[in-house]
């Protein structure tokens, strides 16, 4: 029989929290226990806080998804308080789970944090060959720290500690703030906004950058994945492939058809529209998981709507 394994997720009341906890359900093998804690069990930014949840159940193995998250304006207000959160959290999760010798650890980059300034496609190897853009400094240093610190405990502790690194996220119990939410929530409460009030969708910029976008729970069957099977020390991409990039454009067609919105869309260019492109290549994921195959995004997008408007009284507005 496999050996008992106890996964222990932080950050499992968030979006990607929550789809892990849809597919863990299918998913589960019997020799797994899984854990799911958010910040009412504990605070992480605390070390005693966070000494007493993990030692209360002892995993043999942790997927760290604990962290503040939010879109560029709100990085941009609070700079310091996403850096000083986030340290706080990484140093005390990494501290408890090399003391208590965890067997497996994975945390949780972002693609967002890469430089700048670089060349397409990008590849896990260029995380620290440049400054991240400013406006978000602060998560993105906390977050290329995660990597400086798997790679300082393996060399003086030998621990297993690894990060995987996902593009754009979207899906089911996202935070759909109007101020503050990634696009894809983003556009997905403006436009429910618009249809009641009867007014037109305003999308800011001219439509034509490029993104990859990644379903929460395609996202959560990697991460499963990788906390079973992925040992290499160095970070990988998840993100659907080049080809499926699609432009923002495209994406307000989808939400808009998806919502039945039947109003007029207006793209105002005189707003900026961010990087063009921030394409990631999917080579080294390919090469573990060739047949992976990933929702289409207006199917993600389907559900995630039909979840926004059957949760609209409680979900993050
Ligand atoms: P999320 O929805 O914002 O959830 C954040 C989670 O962290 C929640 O469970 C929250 O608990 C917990 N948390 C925050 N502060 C905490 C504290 N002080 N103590 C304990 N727990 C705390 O995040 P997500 O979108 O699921 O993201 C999951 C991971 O993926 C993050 O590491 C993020 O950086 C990464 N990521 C996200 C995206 C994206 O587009 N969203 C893209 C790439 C990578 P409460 O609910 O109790 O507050």
């Amino acid at each position: 029989m496999d050996e008992k394994v106890t996964i222990l997720v932080t950050g499992g009341s968030g979006m990607l929290g929550y789809a892990l906890q849809r597919v863990v359900k299918v998913e589960k093998r019997p020799n797994e226990e899984w854990i799911f804690i958010n910040s009412k069990d504990g605070d992480l930014r605390d070390i005693n806080q966070t000494r007493k949840v993990i030692e209360k159940y002892m995993p043999t193995h942790v997927l760290h998804l604990a962290s503040a998250v939010s879109g560029m304006f709100r990085n941009i207000k609070f700079n310091s308080d996403v850096l000083l959160t986030n340290q706080s959290i990484n140093t005390n999760v990494y501290q408890v789970c090399k003391d208590i010798k965890v067997k497996k650890l994975i945390s949780c980059l972002s693609t967002c944090i890469y430089p700048d300034n670089v060349t397409y496609p990008i590849t896990e190897s260029m995380l620290h060959n440049g400054a991240p853009h400013i406006t978000s400094i602060g998560y993105s240093f906390s977050k290329r720290m995660l990597d400086v610190m798997n790679r300082c405990y393996r060399m003086q502790y030998g621990c297993n500690f690894l990060s995987v690194i996902p593009t754009n996220l979207y899906g089911p119990n996202d935070n759909f703030s109007l101020e503050d939410a990634h696009v894809i929530p983003g556009l997905i409460h403006k436009v429910h906004r618009c249809k009641k009030e009867d007014t037109p969708l305003i999308v800011w910029g001219t439509g034509k950058p490029l993104r990859q976008f990644i379903f929460s729970y395609d996202l959560a069957k990697l991460m499963i994945w990788a906390i079973r099977e992925y040992n290499d020390e160095e970070n990988i991409f998840f993100s659907v492939d080049e080809d499926d990039e699609i432009s923002i454009k495209e994406l307000v067609e989808i939400v808009v058809e998806e919502s039945g919105f039947k109003g007029d869309v207006v793209f105002d260019e005189t707003k900026t529209d961010g990087q063009y492109k921030k394409t990631v290549s999917t080579a080294k994921m390919r090469q573990f998981l060739p047949d992976f195959k990933f929702t289409p995004i207006r199917e993600g997008i389907r559900e995630t709507i039909r979840w926004f408007e059957e949760n609209y009284e409680t979900a993050r507005t």
